[in-house]
């Protein structure tokens, strides 16, 4: 069989029976389209999370599970599905509600995942039926029969070599003859246990099925028509770019552009295979397309934004001029599994940020007590909340002139609090209060693209 293509689509995209229409008529419109990839449907996940707290009032539980209920029977009334499809159906229910009543009972983080992934696993099963009622032959296939990860719930990592061989064992086979649909955001420990790889995992999951297949392309179908100079809902002089390179769409999704899960793009580097991403909605407005190499490198090529930030000064007299200082935090700080993207230091201080949005599928807070108290048996320690994190992306950041002055003087009025460049030369990112991040943005965009719809300095 020729290389073929992944077809992944989020959860605006499956909201609805018409939304699935249109997912597959993209789908249908490409014969290499032989994998596709699924989140829940839009709004599914949100209420899981919810009920995966186990803190709801009875009420509010019933409430809750009837939504999700009621979202799958809106979707199944279109379609004329038989009685053993419908059963299938009603037992996910069944399942997603004893999952829920347990967790009432109390939570866990092994029954927090199983609960998620009734979201996937619903969409994938009606999608497939979507496309079976339109004349295809399509299979729904349990992707936690090959995604294996480590034991992490609630951000599980992949274990990219027992990926391959199981897919080649068990999915691949299946794609000579049917249009796979299978869920994105979920995956297996080694006991079997469902895991879940972080809020927004669907996109990590198409590249790494996009990987294992050997695909020629992974097309990501969103609710936009691409990546854009930056999240359009913070300005509408944002625009779709044609091109980025890998390690530019791979810092905008770390420095929090949501329209790529952050560590989506390190499958499809590692195979270089690349990654397309256009709306579901306007398929015909074309999209973005990320690779290796781009014809353009542009000094300025977008701007992300990640709220939630925590910013964390260790202070210490015994830093001064001492060795090891630094590598005690760390250890502590890779104990509790946290990772730190931003870092200054000082003579007797260090600031370092931590990714609050926790892409932990539950959203739980990183900065334990327990944490914190080991700190600070080796430091005093300062906490600050409620700041954004802004990510200058292009190329040649730390060698191009005039970047700093551009951002001063667009920025004169707006207190930056923390600045780092020059790690790399594809950012860089600073913080300020949250309240001003999006008119920072806004403004920085304005003074970066605007009548300069190529970027460069
Ligand atoms: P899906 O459910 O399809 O995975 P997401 O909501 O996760 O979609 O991602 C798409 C959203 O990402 C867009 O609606 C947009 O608001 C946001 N976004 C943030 N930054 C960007 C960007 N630079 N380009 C495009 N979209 C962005
Ligand atoms: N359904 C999951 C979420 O909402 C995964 C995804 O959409 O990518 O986070
Ligand atoms: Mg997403």
């Amino acid at each position: 069989m020729n290389q073929s293509n992944i077809a992944k689509f989020g959860g605006t995209s499956l909201a609805d029976f018409a939304a699935m229409q249109r997912c597959a008529d993209v789908v249908l419109s490409d014969p290499n389209t032989r994998l596709v990839v699924v989140s829940a449907s839009s709004g599914v996940t949100n209420l899981l999370v919810a009920l995966s707290h186990g803190t709801l009032s009875e009420v509010d539980r019933l409430q809750a599970l009837d939504d999700i209920a009621q979202i799958q029977q809106r979707i199944v009334e279109h379609l004329a599905l038989s009685n053993e499809v419908l059963e299938r159906v009603r037992h996910l229910l069944v399942q997603m509600n004893d999952t829920s009543l347990a967790i009432a009972n109390g939570p866990s983080a092994a029954l927090t995942d199983k609960l998620l992934s009734f979201g996937e696993r619903l969409s994938s099963t009606l999608f497939s039926q979507v496309l079976i009622a339109r004349g295809a032959q399509s299979v729904c296939f349990d992707v936690r029969d090959v995604l294996k990860t480590d034991g992490q719930h609630g951000k599980a990592i992949p274990q990219v070599d027992d990926i391959a061989p199981l897919v080649e064992e068990r999915l691949q086979p299946l794609l000579n003859d049917n249009i796979v649909v299978t869920q994105g955001f979920i995956g297996s420990n080694s006991q079997g246990e469902t895991t879940t790889l972080g809020r927004g995992g669907s996109d990590y999951s198409a590249a790494l099925l996009g990987e294992a297949i050997n695909a020629a392309q992974i097309n990501i179908w969103t609710d936009v028509t691409g990546i854009f100079t930056t999240d359009p809902r913070i300005t509408n002089q944002a625009y779709a770019l044609e091109e980025i390179s890998f390690n530019e769409a791979a810092e905008m999704a770390t420095f929090g552009a949501k329209v790529l899960h952050p560590s989506t793009l390190i499958p499809a580097m590692r195979k270089n295979i690349p990654v397309f991403v256009g709306s579901s909605r306007d398929p015909q407005a074309g999209g973005t397309i990320v690779r290796n190499e781009t014809e353009s490198k542009p000094v300025y090529r977008a701007i992300a934004l990640r709220r939630e930030q925590t910013l964390l000064t260790v202070t210490s007299m015994d830093m001064l001029h001492a060795p090891g200082f630094l590598a005690r935090v760390f250890t502590i700080l890779a104990k509790y599994n946290l990772s730190v993207d931003l870092v200054t230091t000082s003579e007797i201080s260090v600031a370092l940020t931590l990714d609050n949005t926790g892409s932990n599928s539950s959203g739980q807070h990183q900065l334990s007590d327990e944490l914190l108290a080991e700190l600070r048996e080796v430091c005093q320690v300062t906490i600050e909340n409620g700041l954004a994190l802004v990510a200058l992306i292009g190329n040649g950041i730390d060698s191009s002139y005039g970047v700093g002055t551009r951002l001063f003087s667009t920025l004169e009025d707006v207190n930056v609090r923390m600045i780092c460049q020059g790690a790399s030369s594809h950012n860089l990112c600073f913080l300020v209060d949250e309240e001003v991040a999006a008119s920072v943005v806004s403004r920085l965009h304005s003074s970066m693209f605007e009548n300069n719809r190529e970027g460069v300095a």
